[in-house]
């Protein structure tokens, strides 16, 4: 846990208990601080009783003593401006107390320490696994967390010669008021979340945030593929003291770092000595879209001072993110993949593009538009295995283009889809869940759905393997 010497004896109000805010409550409590929580949840309450101490009351802000608060935590999920800003919000304002996030407190306690940080609308979890994967793999000491795993100020403390990795969310960006990051990424930006940003303009405004304060020793690592990222890319050209550094899939740049067509990267942050990496057979790292995120990790664990051999080690042994291209098995030369997470059309396309021979389990509760927007991946879907609500919806649109049967659950699609591909014996058949639909007409999350495909596979690499029952 990260210790808040700052607001020993002091008073200040959290707003929000989940995970962040109740690791925020739990750092400033040993930190000697007094705190006033709450949350509109009772639930959300009840998360506190393990930290509720006597420094700390759970009260309605509008019984907190607002004059004698330090500041105002506030969790990312609470509205700070968007529909509109939230009651605790508008009475901080009132009385003039800051408002920040559990960032920015974490960023005031460990000034001096080498920090990379990661934003973008697709891909922040992977690339931020990933760089906190190469560090360790190179045997640096390297703490990672922020919107993935463990909140920042429930991390350990790293000596000065450490780092922290942290993704950072929009809400999360927002939030911070005088913190700067060593390295500073923008991965990607489509439009998302625009209820709580307002407009698109909005929500690049806070994504951008992620460049404040940075200076002449600092990295700005930008993709210059999407317009929006382009468009950040050649404003903190313009006004940053931070070397701007333009990541690509899609223009050979002269200086940055590029991935080809053919998945070779392309290092030329120092055009002296440019070096290259082979991404296209790393398997955990299938796809275009996972080429772009390795080249930001590549990118930043360069300028962080590894070697590019080092970087290649890590690129190379990354065990991959769970639900997410997730490659669990290879049962009599089928690949079994795991892409849980994609719960829209758009996460689905990125699995399928990388495949042929495609035996393909989706559905579950449809979002809006369905799997209209796949067509151009049909001819690579050897036959669909439609599950949940979605069924229906999914038929009509594969029906004519793509073979397919409704198998109602996961099971049953799991069964009939693997005896399939067995019996077809295409050429680098897989067998990919990836349901571009959420899961809760039939599971508690993605993460369910994703175990229960897991541990189906395995059952069957046992059963074909080991001729187990
Ligand atoms: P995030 O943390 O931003 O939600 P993840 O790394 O968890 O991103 O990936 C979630 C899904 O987003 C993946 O399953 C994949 O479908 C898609 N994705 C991952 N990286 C990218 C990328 N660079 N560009 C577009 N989509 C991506």
């Amino acid at each position: 846990m990260i210790t808040l010497r700052n607001y020993q004896d002091k008073k200040l109000g959290v707003f929000g208990l989940g995970k962040a805010g109740v690791s925020t409550i739990a750092a400033l409590v040993v930190s000697g601080a007094e705190v006033y929580a709450w949350d509109d949840k009772e639930e959300s309450r009840q998360n506190l009783q393990g930290v509720l101490t006597g420094k700390v009351h759970l009260v309605d802000p509008v019984r907190w003593p607002w004059t004698e608060l330090a500041a105002l935590v506030l969790s990312p999920g609470v509205p700070l401006t968007h529909p509109e800003p939230h009651y605790p919000v508008k009475m901080a304002q009132d009385a003039h107390v800051r408002v920040i996030g559990d960032i920015e407190l974490f960023c005031e306690a460990q000034p001096h320490i080498h920090k990379i940080a990661i934003t973008g609308t697709n891909g922040k979890s992977t690339t931020t696994s990933l760089i906190g994967h190469i560090l360790q793999s190179a045997g640096r000491k390297v703490e990672v967390g922020g919107n993935i795993g463990t909140p920042a100020l429930s991390l350990q403390p790293v000596a000065t010669d450490g780092c922290y990795v942290l993704e950072l969310s929009s809400y999360q960006l927002d939030l911070v008021q005088t913190a700067h990051f060593n390295i500073a990424m923008l991965i990607n930006a489509t439009p998302d979340h625009l209820d709580r940003h307002g407009s698109m303009e909005g929500y690049i405004a806070s994504k951008s945030h992620i460049f404040d304060r940075q200076n002449r020793h600092d990295f700005a690592l930008v993709s210059i593929d999407d317009d929006y990222s382009r468009s950040v890319f050649s404003a903190i050209k313009q006004t940053s003291k931070a070397r701007v550094i333009g990541i690509s899939l899609l223009n050979a740049l002269k200086q940055g770092v590029f991935v080809d067509r053919e998945g070779l990267l392309h290092d030329k942050l120092d055009p002296e000595s440019p070096a290259s990496v082979k991404l296209y057979d790393i398997v955990n790292l299938t796809g275009r879209h996972n080429w772009q995120n390795a080249a930001f990790a590549y990118a930043a664990c360069k300028l962080y001072g590894l070697a590019t051999r080092e970087i290649e080690k890590g690129l190379r042994s990354y065990p991959g993110l769970r639900h997410r291209l997730q490659m669990v098995s290879t049962i009599q030369g089928v690949r079994f993949i795991n892409d849980s997470k994609a719960t829209n059309a758009s996460a689905t396309s990125y699995a399928l593009a990388p495949f042929s021979n495609i035996y393909w389990i989706a559905g579950g509760k449809a979002k809006e538009g369905g799997i209209d927007s796949l067509t151009a991946y049909f001819n690579s879907i050897a036959h669909a295995f439609l599950i949940g609500e979605a069924e229906e919806e999914f038929a009509e649109t594969l029906e004519g283009k793509v073979p397919y049967t409704r198998c109602g659950t996961l099971a049953a699609a799991f069964a009939a889809a693997s005896e399939k591909a067995f019996a077809d014996r295409k050429l680098n058949s897989v067998v990919l869940l990836s349901p571009a639909c959420a899961s809760f007409d039939q599971w508690k999350s993605f993460e369910e759905r994703g175990d229960a495909f897991c541990k189906m596979t395995e059952k069957l690499l046992d059963k074909v393997v080991l001729g187990k029952k």
